[in-house]
């Protein structure tokens, strides 16, 4: 049964369509994988065993009824855990919302759980989404399955680890400056963050509500898009979440009566066919300094395998994507010490005890309940914030912010996509950044930029560097689309793997799977 492991969306549908398999079956296969290898991984903060032993017990009635079943009936899907499940705790992995359930679902949630999904765990993360190793976690380290002693980036890391290890089919994450990209990247998987706009932000906890985004984490392009479809779309409770978009023909569509079908075209076309007509920039100030040789050198591979497909691949220029880094950290933290505001002890979660007065209990609360990195970015975000600051700061960064999308317009008025590496490095051991935060900020300069223009963009298993110190890790290349492209990038994306081999790669522990 373990076969099942390690399949795809389409291929496990086809086993359940021709009653080879049953929904629990590809569930128990999963668990077994958890059984084996959670315990080395860390993926979960909890895993929903009652929730997803209902769903697929219902997938199977259904089936069993003759039911035409939705895209992803049976499909193991894991959430990271900003995301709220009614009946679960939504952690965020910190301390002070110990002990808070919500009393709602995620949007996002609630559509994958529409076309059938069935949930199977809540994931680690860097508390409150604030990190790029999930190393800020206050519950528990994840760890690379590609090499144990590595990060698996973050701040969706336990997403990308589920995934990677098999654990899940596909997972949900939550990306505000490459936290779904770069923990994709990190663990040799697809990743991609939507349109800022296109998936629903209603349940999400918010981080910086003008760059938060949720997106899919998946082993193909394919299944990335299949689970894009099922997330997308209007939410009348979220006003920022769009009804239009681009299809494949560049036609505006709308998200609104589920019509879209994101993964439409991409299994049945050739590369030449996807990308030979593309033109595609190389961004010019994310393959120079700073970038790791080896990941250098497979972004410009990159780049010749899209050329051999027929596309014309270029170098551009986005000059204030060398500003992005400082821009998002004011931006970002002012958005965050807003939003973290609402923690105070008296509606969620944790609240200090014995507190003399309300005025302690507040502070007492947040001092114990947030992490270090949580307290340094609400100093930051409020520092900035301030009166005599404010300026010189907050409105700098957004004048900033605005040059930079400009850039990016200019760039697709004669480009479809860009590229770029996902981040400068591969995966890092526990430890070797913690000590400086500017270090760990580093690995996010590809990702950030992506946020800040509010475009769609994925990650990509694009090869290994060869010389690290840790074997063989995978590096990830960054495809980038004009805002609402979204189906352009996936097409890119597409391209790329059917031209080459890299996603065809498993981590040693979904390899370990006894077939
Ligand atoms: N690493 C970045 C940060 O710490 C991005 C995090 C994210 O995308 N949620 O803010």
């Amino acid at each position: 049964m373990q076969e099942i492991v390690g399949l795809g969306i389409r291929e496990l549908r086809q086993l359940l369509d021709k009653k080879q398999v049953s929904a629990q079956e590809i569930l128990k296969a999963h668990k077994k994988q958890i059984g084996l290898y959670e315990k080395e991984v860390d993926a979960f903060i909890c895993l929903t065993d009652e929730l997803s032993q209902k769903q697929a017990s219902l997938i199977d009635e259904r089936i069993g009824r003759g039911e035409r079943m939705p895209a992803m009936a049976g499909i193991p899907v894991a959430v990271k855990d900003n995301m709220c499940v009614p009946g679960y705790a939504t952690t965020c992995a910190s301390k002070i919302l110990d002990g808070f359930e919500p009393a709602y679902e995620a949007t996002a949630v609630s559509q994958i759980i529409a076309q059938g999904a069935v949930l199977i765990g809540k994931t680690n993360m860097d508390e409150f989404a604030m990190g790029s190793s999930t190393e800020n976690s206050a519950i528990k380290k994840t760890r690379n399955p590609w090499n144990l002693n590595c990060v698996p980036g973050g701040s969706s890391g336990g997403s990308a680890a589920a995934v990677s290890a098999g654990f899940s089919t596909v997972a949900l994450g939550s990306d505000t400056g490459g936290s779904i990209r770069q923990p994709a990247g990190f663990c040799g998987v697809v990743g991609m963050k939507p349109t800022y706009g296109m998936v629903s932000r209603f349940g999400l906890v918010a981080y910086a509500s003008s760059l938060d985004q949720i997106g899919p984490f998946a082993r193909s392009v394919d299944d990335a898009a299949i689970t894009l479809t099922a997330i997308a779309g209007h939410d009348r409770r979220d006003s920022t979440s769009l009804e239009y978009f681009f299809d494949n023909q560049n036609r505006v569509t709308t998200t609104k009566n589920g019509t879209v079908d994101f993964s439409a075209g991409l299994s049945e076309k050739s590369p030449e066919e996807l990308a030979g007509k593309m033109r595609i920039g190389i961004i010019k100030e994310l393959i120079g300094e700073g970038i790791d040789e080896n990941v250098r050198q497979l972004i410009l591979e990159a780049a010749k395998t899209y050329e051999k497909m027929g596309a014309i691949v270029e170098e551009v220029s986005i000059p204030s994507v060398k500003h992005c880094l400082p821009v998002y950290y004011i931006l970002a933290t002012a958005e965050a010490s807003a939003n973290l505001a609402r923690f105070d002890g008296v509606r969620y979660g944790y609240r200090e005890k014995d507190a003399k007065d309300i005025m302690s209990m507040y502070l007492g609360t947040r001092q114990n309940g947030f992490g270090d990195e949580v307290k340094l970015r609400i100093m930051l975000g409020t520092h900035v914030l301030s009166t005599g600051y404010y300026d010189a700061y907050y409105k700098k960064a957004q004048q900033v912010r605005q040059l930079l999308k400009n850039e990016f317009d200019k760039v697709f008025s004669k480009y479809d996509v860009v590229i770029s590496p996902t981040s400068p490095s591969v995966a890092f051991e526990f430890g070797s950044k913690t000590d400086d935060p500017v270090s760990m900020y580093l690995s996010d300069i590809a990702s950030i930029p992506v946020n800040l223009g509010g475009l769609p963009g994925i990650s990509i298993p694009c090869g290994f560097s060869k010389n690290s110190n840790h074997g063989s890790l995978p590096v990830g290349l960054q495809i980038v689309g004009s805002s609402l492209a979204d189906a352009a990038v996936l097409q890119a994306a597409a391209a790329f793997e059917k031209a080459t081999s890299f996603h065809n790669a498993k981590s040693p522990l979904l390899e370990r799977v006894s077939v």
